[in-house]
């Protein structure tokens, strides 16, 4: 893509002025400043948005001195973009609109091969009066066992990238942080400037024996992994295992586990602090404690700094999260946005500006 060419910039400032409009309603001179684009190519792109369907005119703001301004606002019913997550035992599904807010959310048992008909059938029922444009989906799954009736095109996302950004969609970027998805399975990611996915970290190996799905033997998933614990402990659910088994040997045992890996990834990988995100962080205040107090005598002198979190948005902050990454991937082109502004970086380092 020749970026200098004037169709590729103009819709490449489109994108720019979108991406600035998701985080609020702006007028066309704060556009103008924010970009640095010329008033009069703010005006047209505007026009051109307005014409779209993609975005509103608002009411006049009287509010400062000088001519009024109009505040410019995504239209958030233009498009939505649906969200899947897949457990076990269920699949949900959410719809949501340029905001990212969730619309609608269904949970459909899995069982038997009904389950994946059943998800077509929420899909359909959640595309609206099809006046909305459908972006795209965004899939959190540890499985190979997905559903057929999903919206191209397909993001698919690690449980902690998700959940991680459904909390810095909420708190801003958490550097240093390592995110620990704790649900039927296990999944971790740290923000390094990125967010980097750590794959390999319900893997580490934290005993001599028990069997992994990876094939490998002693795993952190085989140890503490919810699925794992529901098998120790007969509580089938992670609902009721948060309830019922929180003081259970299998869940106190299962926290020692996280405590060894998260020692030694929190000393790998400089982690400021630990944040616990999904379904397992509805765990009490006890467990926290506990976790706390491991970590705490397993790491060096030095890193007696470090603090586990729990995640605000609970068992929401997958598909919250999924959302997010979905709306910036597919309607609001964000990588390809940082992309440009690296290169952008780059060209001014080179060309000593
Ligand atoms: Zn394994």
């Amino acid at each position: 893509m020749d970026f200098s060419r004037p169709d590729n910039a103009r819709t490449i400032n489109r994108l720019k002025v979108l991406s600035v409009l998701r985080k609020g309603s702006s007028s066309r001179a704060e556009l103008s400043r924010t970009l640095g684009i010329n008033k009069v190519s703010v005006g047209e792109i505007i026009s051109s948005l307005i014409k779209d369907g993609l975005i509103t005119e608002g009411e006049k703001d009287f509010s400062a001195p000088g001519r009024p301004a109009t505040k410019i606002s995504v239209e958030k019913d233009a498009g939505r973009v649906f969200a899947f997550e897949v457990k076990p035992r269920s699949v949900s599904v959410s719809v949501s609109d340029l905001t990212g807010r969730i619309l609608r959310f269904e949970q459909i048992p899995k069982t038997g091969e009904e389950w994946k008909e059943n998800t077509a059938k929420a899909v359909e029922r959640m595309k609206g009066d099809g006046r909305a444009r459908i972006y795209g989906s965004a899939l959190v799954s540890v499985s190979d066992d997905i559903p057929s009736a999903i919206p191209e095109p397909v993001i698919r996302i690690p449980p902690a990238i998700a959940e991680a950004a459904a909390e810095e969609a909420k708190l801003g970027p958490l550097e240093g942080m390592l995110f620990l998805s704790w649900s039927y399975s296990l999944d971790a990611a740290v923000r390094k400037g990125d967010l980097i996915p750590l794959p390999h970290f319900p893997h580490m190996r934290v005993q001599r024996e028990g069997a992994c799905r990876c094939g490998g033997r002693g795993c952190l998933e085989a140890a503490a992994g919810g699925s794992a614990l529901a098998e120790k402990t007969g509580i089938p659910t992670i609902r009721e295992l948060v309830r019922k088994g929180a003081e259970s040997d299998a869940v106190k045992g299962a926290i020692k586990s996280l405590a060894m890996a998260l020692s030694e990834a929190v000393q790998a990988l400089s982690a400021s602090s630990v944040m616990l995100t999904g379904e397992m962080s509805a765990l009490p205040d006890s467990s926290y404690a506990y976790l706390q107090s491991l970590l705490l005598q397993m790491l060096p002198p030095d890193r007696q700094d470090v603090t586990v979190y729990r995640a605000t948005a609970g068992d929401k902050g997958a598909r919250e999260g999924a959302a997010a990454i979905a709306l910036d991937a597919f309607f609001y082109s964000r990588p390809l946005l940082d992309r440009l502004a690296a290169i952008e970086n780059l060209s001014s380092l080179t060309s000593g500006r």
